[in-house]
């Protein structure tokens, strides 16, 4: 197939679209799955740091001082904190209680403001340049010096006595807890996430390729068998009609040539003229209607056919030509009639093409048997004869059209080589089947198999 050009650039051009479109899907597909994994990841740390703040907040507010200068309260409930402007002494533990199996406690640092935005205590571990500005926003992302990323979410505190006074005055906040986080383990992942995509996908993307190749390459196979016997067909097409055409034309051309003298000739060659004539019209009839049956442009619609009908009027139209073969032709019909769903034209030219076959591949003293039964659904029609046979290696070819076991014979005998090759077109059109057993010398037995009327489908 690779070395017809036309079939090789199709397939390039199969292969081609199928790794595109299959590229597209995947780096889709792979693009949406990371998303929604970064997406997820952050969605669970923002879920831990809100618990975390949330657990440090319902904590704190209860114990929060009401005074100016909370220094002293603050350094009796939060001991693990750093006071701001003041030595830092650490002892971490509030911390490490709401953070003990979560995570890393490292990871986690604690900040503590006045509600003028001024900062009253950090936990020791919070990073060095951190921004001092205070921004109120709940949740903020910056990047250190080091280029670490933190992020952080900010909550407002009540002190205990808001609690007890009047509502409009419950709005004034305590200060502001801070919580952060850094960045590092999330970047971390979404790094590793990216290098699988990074060196994962041109991988996908060769496997794609070359499976895009070979199913490119079994997507082209029928087409290519088909265009190889539609080559070949016409190749037989053309051989078979240049040769009845060539001697017509020699005839044709002797007769110009006839000095006048052989002039009573003419009748003579007019005839040969007319038999090559009719062989050329008989084999485009036949290339003309096998073509029909392959395209299913069925003239008429299936009937019921009556099978005992139609092969009782075939042998007696074979029954003169049997005799002058001196052949004993015979048919073994049921007594109940038997239907099938057809074209019964059609169905007449099977039965005959079978039946023809016989009486001209069996020598004179030989029998022709044809015989129609019905079990299974199915209506079985015989054609037996003690022939010359087929040889089994030659069998698997002879519904080949322009097939012929012995070209010679068959051609001398008026055979085109498509009768057996109708006969199955015909066959399948009505979803039908030819069985053929032969033994060298002994004879053949064709048979034919129909589904019963009911069984058989419309066209
Ligand atoms: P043809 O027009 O040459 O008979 P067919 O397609 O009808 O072509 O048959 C194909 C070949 O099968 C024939 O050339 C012949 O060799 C072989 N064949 C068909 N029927 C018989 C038969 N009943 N006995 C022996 N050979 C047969």
């Amino acid at each position: 197939m690779n070395s017809h050009q036309l079939f090789r650039r199709s397939r390039t051009r199969l292969a081609l679209w199928y790794a595109l479109v299959m590229g597209v899907i995947l780096s889709l597909s792979g693009f949406g799955m990371y998303r929604s994994l970064v997406q997820s990841n952050w969605a669970a740390m923002e879920r831990e740091m809100e618990s975390i703040s949330g657990t440090l907040h319902d904590s704190l507010e209860p114990m929060l001082p009401a005074s100016e200068n909370p220094t002293a309260v603050l350094r009796r409930i939060l001991p693990e904190l750093c006071l701001a402007g003041q030595s830092c002494n650490v002892s971490p533990t509030l911390i490490q209680r709401h953070t003990t199996g979560i995570s890393d406690r490292s990871t986690y640092y604690i900040r503590l403001f006045n509600h003028q935005s001024h900062l009253l205590a950090f936990s020791p571990n919070q990073p060095v340049d951190l921004p001092q500005t205070f921004n109120a926003a709940p949740w903020q992302t910056f990047q250190s010096a080091n280029g670490v990323r933190y992020h952080q979410f900010t909550i407002i505190l009540h002190s205990s006595e808001a609690h007890h006074t009047a509502p409009q005055s419950r709005q004034a906040s305590w200060g502001y807890l801070q919580i952060g986080r850094t960045l590092e383990p999330f970047d971390a992942e979404v790094n590793r996430m990216q290098w699988i995509l990074v060196i994962g996908f041109p991988i996908a993307l060769g496997v794609v390729a070359a499976s895009s190749w070979w199913l490119s390459g079994l997507a082209m196979q029928p087409i290519y068998q088909s265009y190889q016997q539609q080559q070949q067909f016409t190749a037989n097409a053309a051989h078979e009609l240049r040769s009845p055409l060539a001697s017509l034309l020699a005839t044709v051309e002797a007769m110009l040539r006839l000095p006048p003298a052989q002039q009573h000739d003419i009748p003579m060659m007019l005839h040969t003229v007319e038999r090559q004539g009719r062989r050329l019209s008989h084999l485009i009839t036949d290339l003309l209607f096998l073509t029909s049956l392959e395209h299913s442009s069925s003239p008429k619609p299936f009937q019921s056919c009556c099978l005992n009908d139609l092969m009782s009027d075939l042998t007696e139209e074979f029954l003169e030509l049997a005799t002058i073969a001196e052949i004993h032709l015979t048919h073994h019909l049921p007594k109940h009639e038997i239907y099938v769903l057809g074209n019964e034209s059609q169905l007449y030219r099977l039965v005959s093409n079978l039946m023809a076959n016989a009486i001209q591949y069996t020598p004179s003293g030989g029998a022709v048997v044809v015989s129609l039964t019905a079990h299974d659904h199915t209506a079985f029609i015989t054609v037996k004869d003690t022939g010359i046979g087929i040889a089994t290696a030659a069998q698997p070819y002879i519904f080949d059209r322009f097939y012929r076991v012995d070209s010679d014979r068959s051609r001398e005998t008026g055979g085109t080589g498509l009768g057996l090759a109708i006969a199955q077109a015909i066959a399948q059109v009505h979803k039908g089947s030819i069985q053929v057993h032969s033994d060298l010398g002994q004879g053949t037995i064709f048979t034919l198999l129909l589904p019963l009327t009911g069984e058989a489908a419309m066209p």
